[in-house]
């Protein structure tokens, strides 16, 4: 069987991986092209996986999230480590869960998450309430700087950067087929149109993110901004959650006293680079969080938008010869290797698909009609 994917970024390369793994010929159009060096986005490409932070927190994000999210970030941990041999590249990726603080002034916020959480969630195995003296036990860090925490202890990040690398590299070493600079004008069943050329397969992928709104016009973009920071007084070992009034702030450690300040979600298209405002709020938030971060050198920031449908959940579109894969929002990493492995499965056998109400089987055109 032959594929031909559309957009190399999370979703289609993990797709590509999943296929020829099971014995496919794969070919990937990436839009952008080779070693793209764009000041907005960095040296890798406009893909938002490349803005992303990399946590995957099934616990975490039920707060905002449906039941389905969690489901299919349970099977995504189970799977990030087997990629992870598969591709054998260790990927950043830790697993020793999130720590959730609040500052006095927001103690109202974290109740709030607790009690969310502690509803969608019920049960002791997901989540561990501290004291200040287990805080300061668990993360030293944070020792004497909060009253209590949360810790969820499944929890789980790695870098998007190594992931995407290091699927990368391990598609070519495969025998995928590579055309880079070579942007999407349509996909179809069994073809796509890259160039003015029609290019024939036994299935079409559609996984260009926010790239496939013209055939997706319920998709929309949801802005996100992150900054880097080396920080050598710093030594947090967990992903930290800070509740603020208006994020999700999180800040997730990387190797050698690198963290990841994120994120602003904003409902915007604009990929432009972050704001004085989102600047202020998340250096003065890191900052508050310890003060080890004074110092801290801010080496990059980024900004990109997340592909989202209205209920920010994902959804594979398919006809015959056709998958589009899609909405994977701001939990691409969380959720993109178990959507791999579900649409897998539904093209031996649809009835054996773990997860059948992802699939919609009318095309997202005659939706666009209805
Ligand atoms: C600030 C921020 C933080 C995030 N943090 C996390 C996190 O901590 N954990 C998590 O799980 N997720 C996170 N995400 C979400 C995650 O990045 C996305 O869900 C994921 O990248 C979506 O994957 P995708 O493959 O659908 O789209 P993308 O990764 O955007 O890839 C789409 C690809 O298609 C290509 N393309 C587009 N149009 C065309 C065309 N016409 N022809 C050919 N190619 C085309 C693009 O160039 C790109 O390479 C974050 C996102 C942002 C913005």
């Amino acid at each position: 069987m032959h594929a031909a994917i559309a957009g190399a970024g999370l979703m289609g390369r993990l797709m590509a991986w999943r296929l020829l793994r099971a014995g496919w010929r794969v070919s990937l159009f990436e839009r952008d092209p080779e070693g793209t060096q764009s000041a907005a986005h960095g040296a890798e490409g406009s893909a938002a996986a490349y803005t992303a932070a990399g946590m995957l927190a099934p616990w975490a994000e039920v707060e905002a999230a449906e039941a389905l999210v969690h489901r299919l970030g349970l099977r995504s941990l189970a799977l990030w480590p087997v990629l992870a041999a598969e591709l054998g590249a260790d990927l950043d990726l830790h697993d020793c869960g999130t720590v959730v603080v609040a500052h006095a002034g927001d103690r109202a916020d974290y109740r709030r998450f607790a009690g969310t959480l502690a509803a969608k969630l019920p049960g002791p195995q997901h989540w561990r309430a501290l004291d200040a003296a287990a805080l300061g036990v668990l993360e030293p860090e944070l020792a004497g700087r909060f009253q209590e925490g949360l810790h969820l202890p499944g929890e789980a990040w790695l870098n998007p950067l190594e992931v995407m690398a290091a699927l990368g590299a391990a598609l070519r070493a495969g025998g995928a087929v590579w055309h880079q600079g070579a942007a999407v004008d349509a996909v179809g069943p069994g073809y796509l149109v890259s160039g003015g050329t029609r290019h024939g397969c036994d299935w079409a992928f559609d996984c260009r993110g926010l790239g496939a709104r013209a055939d997706l016009p319920r998709l929309r973009g949801v802005r996100g901004e992150v900054i880097w920071l080396h920080a050598p007084a710093v030594k947090l070992r967990h992903v930290v959650r800070l509740m603020h009034p208006r994020y999700r702030l999180y800040l997730v450690p990387r190797r050698d006293h690198g963290f990841v300040i994120g994120a602003t979600q904003i409902e915007s298209d604009d990929t432009g680079p972050i704001t004085v405002r989102s600047s202020l709020e998340l250096l003065s938030a890191v900052y508050s969080l310890h003060d080890g971060f004074a110092e801290a050198r801010v080496i990059e920031t980024r900004a990109n938008c997340r592909p989202a449908f209205d209920d920010n959940l994902p959804r594979v579109f398919t006809a015959p010869g056709l998958v589009r894969i899609n909405g994977l929002f701001r939990h691409g990493f969380l959720l993109a290797p178990a959507l791999a492995e579900a649409v897998a499965a539904w093209l031996v056998e649809p009835a054996t698909s773990p997860c059948p109400e992802l699939f919609a089987p009318e095309s997202p055109v005659m939706e666009l009609q209805s």
